[in-house]
């Protein structure tokens, strides 16, 4: 926990946020494995979403792949979010991440960087709800420098991308969809360009490159449609992401009213509930469950728009069976102590404690379970507790003299040596870290 609580110093100024979903990560997990698996890489290897309208996707440690909320919501077929994994992939797994410029300046992009990801990986910011994340630095323009591949790297990994997605029985005709995204940007200047033709320089080799291996194919990439599940769980996450993001006005005259079908009505309950309309949003979350009975993602969403319109024992009751359908999503975990806090019954608060310590060692990074995690602490009066979660709380959002203080607190009111008082000691250590750093600026 220490190291990588190092990460946010510094770094907090040019923020952007993660999007953290449990249903979003879930569908992510699905439609990666098979390009993971064909690139050798863990199954652990985890996808982040960047909050952010602009076209990117990025790797920069070998356990995180990076993609832009614009980017994915540009896509339209599952096998174009897999061809950008694929790409990603391949650049982990060639090596690329080692071979980078080590000059004294990217280097130190690089453990900053590395560090930060590890945390941002551990956890992000879990609001339950999309767009409110753990601030990110990738948008310093070092970072940018740093995390831009050379024009070999492009192709090697553009190669060893589509190698991937044939062993997976993806289309890889889907890559060339992709690289089109970006077709005539080269002639632009670099400030109207997105991102991603920075960090993946895109050339007109490369496309001949990415054409001739898709036309070599032809005929022979039959059945290469994507299945049934890997449509689904695509459509789940745009629903998702367009419900949350999007205008919900738009989004309903978008989606319309009649569209009975799961993905039409999932995104209207969202659209209705980000447009304050939780009785609407409500009857739409009712339908997907008379779908889906025992989908957890369904009755999280019920708990959230219930909670979000502060209807708190009825939010507790939905949170309660997604977490016993999910007992381990941390996210879920997190939506049921918090509602539960809301509740604020004497059995709710002591049960919430136990729920969100579930949480907490599923993914101890989340700043919001962390608050709540303090609040169940201190209404059962173990304030040691509650400071060494603040602690963490405050180290993870970059808040070091408020995590020291907190810290220092805890250690006095903590036994000597026992789990919670070990805890405030590497918060104290990655406090005088953070000040060393500080003084030698
Ligand atoms: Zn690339």
């Amino acid at each position: 926990m220490a190291s990588c609580l190092l990460m946010l110093v510094g770094w907090a100024a040019e923020a952007q946020s993660i999007i953290r979903d449990a249903e979003i990560e879930r569908g992510l997990r699905e439609l990666a494995a098979p390009v993971l698996r064909a690139a050798g890489l863990p199954a652990s290897t985890r996808i982040i979403i960047i909050n952010d309208r602009s076209l990117n996707a990025f790797v920069a440690d070998a356990r995180h792949i990076f993609i832009h909320s614009g980017l994915l919501m540009r896509m339209e077929d599952p096998a174009e979010l897999q061809a950008v994994l694929a790409h990603e992939a391949a650049h982990i797994a060639n090596g690329h991440l080692s071979r980078r410029p080590a000059n004294a300046r990217s280097a130190r992009s690089a453990a900053a960087l590395g560090l930060l990801l590890a945390v941002a990986a551990g956890s992000a910011s879990g609001n339950g709800e999309l767009g409110a994340g753990i601030a990110i630095g990738t948008n310093s323009s070092a970072v940018r420098v740093f995390l831009a591949h050379t024009r070999a790297e492009e192709t090697s990994a553009d190669q060893a991308g589509l190698r991937y997605m044939v062993q997976a029985g993806i289309d890889p005709a889907a890559m060339l969809s992709v690289l089109d995204l970006f077709r005539g940007q080269e002639a632009l200047s670099t400030g109207r360009q997105d991102p991603y033709m920075r960090t993946h320089p895109l050339t007109r080799t490369r496309l001949r490159n990415v054409q001739a291996f898709v036309n070599g194919r032809s005929g022979t990439a039959e059945g290469a449609e994507s299945t049934p599940e890997a449509r689904y769980w695509f459509a789940r996450i745009n629903a998702k992401l367009s419900g949350f993001l999007n205008n919900p006005a738009q989004t309903l005259r978008r989606v319309g009213r009649r569209d009975e079908g799961e993905i039409a009505t999932l995104t209207r309950a969202i659209a209705y509930h980000q447009g304050a309309d939780a009785s609407r949003a409500i009857s739409e979350v009712g339908r997907l469950l008379q779908m889906r009975p025992n989908d957890p993602y369904y009755q999280e969403l019920q708990g959230q728009i219930l909670y979000e319109s502060r209807n708190f024992p009825q939010a507790v009751r939905a949170y309660a069976r997604a977490a016993q359908l999910a007992p381990r999503e941390a996210l879920i975990l997190a939506g049921h102590g918090r509602a539960l806090l809301a509740a604020d019954t004497s059995s709710g608060n002591a049960q919430a404690r136990t729920v969100l310590e579930r949480a907490y060692a599923r993914d101890p990074f989340d700043p919001r379970m962390l608050r709540d995690l303090a609040l169940a602490y201190a209404r059962g009066g173990n304030n040691g507790m509650a400071s060494v979660v603040t602690a963490e709380r405050y180290a993870i959002i970059g808040r070091m003299e408020d995590a020291e203080i907190q810290a220092t607190r805890a250690s006095g009111l903590l036994p000597n040596g026992s789990g919670g008082w070990l805890r405030a000691q590497d918060v104290l250590r990655v406090a005088e870290i953070a000040q060393s750093r500080r003084n030698r600026r």
